[in-house]
């Protein structure tokens, strides 16, 4: 027992040095935090909110908390919030949140007041904070951000602009970029918007294919190292083989409506309804692979479990995804979150198809346990290059670093019971722990001269 104590203090302490390679981050910029008078609901963007909301709190609550995170939520709407909390004390996301503002302003995120907390956040926000969090306390050497700005909010499906792009710390982040707006079409504003963002004029799919070809081939110019997709949050997974022609029709068919007369009036501008859209956008997906292809981009695709109290989990089960797999062998595929709980399903489509790779962005905070149970499974199932072991997949970088917390301690005891099985030596085991929090993500992403480090 002694001995493995020794152990446990050893590993621990090589897994803490090795830095992560962070595969999924929505990081809100330092500059935003910076000009934010920060409230302590500045600490509840998403996540916590699910559970409070799951728990039976109003959802009225949650959305003023949203909308004033960074400056009107006053102390009377803190102690009504607070009333909640004990139903999720115990759930990830209170503990990843709980272990970063311990760790980082020294207090009990459970006991703290709002005035403590509130000064210990104005003390923060100072500039070089992102980097701090990120690279000296939670020793994350690089992220994957997939950037989620305001102003690319309240768009139906969310978008990467160039600005994004330009504006990204690239001592910190790489990115990667979203096209759903062009897959997930189905209505006449979603054409709309395209034209006036990119300064066209569409009226066939040729016309909508070549915006999606310029838009692609402008964000590769932006140096991303993939693509990501999350449109499980609106449709099924399943994409299937349609013919141009099939795809034309319905494209023709969402000009049916131009929100003329009442049809303007009601509100209610053309289109078609997601199922009928299917085809069409099924189409445009198959276009988009083609595009990653010859590219050499992996995809980064949202499967399993949905952030918010909505979301039907049938629809992101990675197994309707199995056709693309087979069919674009050219693709690199990351499964993201484990797609929990579809965490077989996804072990045996990761074990079948080399081009198919698991990440666990999302996954130690969603179910702590979870994840552990998953990487344990994992690790007895597939080659071990396939585990992209962390992402931290936080708004807030100090969500990022409490999940980091929970991420290595989690890769840490799998590993432990391992060698106290006789399965791995100590030896082995960290050279596993560097592949699942560097080297494999490293290597899947193509991600060359932008850290010597951790390989
Ligand atoms: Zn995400």
């Amino acid at each position: 027992m002694v001995f493995m104590q020794d152990v446990g203090v050893r590993i621990r302490k090589e897994i803490n040095e090795i830095p992560l390679l962070d595969v999924h981050e929505h990081l809100i910029s330092e500059k935003e935090r910076l000009s934010s008078k920060l409230t302590p609901f500045y600490l509840f963007p998403h996540y916590t909110t699910s559970d409070l909301v799951s728990s039976g709190m109003s959802c009225n609550i949650v959305e003023a908390m949203r909308n004033d995170r960074m400056c009107l939520c006053d102390k009377k709407m803190w102690s009504d919030f607070h009333s909640y909390w004990k139903n999720i004390y115990n759930t990830g996301y209170f503990r990843a949140l709980s272990i970063a503002v311990e760790n980082l302003f020294g207090l009990k995120l459970d006991k703290c007041s709002w005035d403590e907390i509130s000064q210990r956040l104005a003390d923060s926000n100072k500039k070089g904070w992102h980097k701090y969090v990120l690279k000296d306390k939670a020793n994350i050497g690089l992220s994957i951000l997939d950037k989620l700005e305001p102003e690319t909010k309240g768009l139906g499906t969310y978008q990467t602009t160039l600005e994004d792009l330009n504006s990204i710390d690239k001592e910190l982040f790489v990115p990667v970029a979203r096209f759903d707006e062009f897959v997930g079409i189905h209505t006449i504003n979603d054409i709309r918007r395209i034209e006036q963002r990119f300064d066209i004029s569409v009226h066939f799919l040729n016309d909508w294919i070549e915006a999606l070809e310029s838009a692609f081939e402008s964000r590769v110019k932006q140096n991303i190292i993939g693509v990501k997709t999350a449109l499980a949050y609106s449709r099924i997974l399943k994409y299937d083989k349609t013919s141009k022609y099939e795809a034309e029709r319905i494209f023709s068919r969402i000009f049916s409506g131009l929100g003329e007369g009442f049809a303007w009036v009601e509100g209610k501008p053309g289109g078609v309804s997601w199922l009928e859209a299917k085809p069409l956008q099924d189409f445009m997906m198959h276009h988009l692979l083609r595009l990653c292809a010859d590219h050499q981009l992996p995809i980064q695709i949202h499967t399993g479990a949905f952030e918010g109290n909505a979301g039907l989990i049938s629809n992101s089960n990675p197994v309707h995804l199995v056709n693309l797999f087979v069919e674009f062998k050219k693709v690199r595929f990351d499964l993201m979150h484990g797609g929990y709980p579809y965490v077989c399903e996804i072990g045996s489509l990761v074990k079948t198809f080399p081009n198919v790779y698991v990440d666990m962005s999302w996954l130690h905070i969603l179910s702590p346990y979870g994840a552990k149970e998953a990487l344990r499974e994992w690790l007895g199932l597939l080659p071990v290059n396939k585990i992209l072991a962390f992402g931290g997949d936080y708004v807030i970088v100090e969500g990022a670093y409490g999940h980091a917390c929970l991420a290595r301690e989690n890769v840490a005891e799998v590993l432990l019971e391992s060698i106290e099985r006789g399965y791995f030596d100590e030896e082995m085991a960290i050279e596993i722990a560097r592949k699942l929090l560097w080297n494999n993500a490293y290597e899947f992403f193509g991600i060359k001269d932008i850290r010597k480090t951790g390989g």
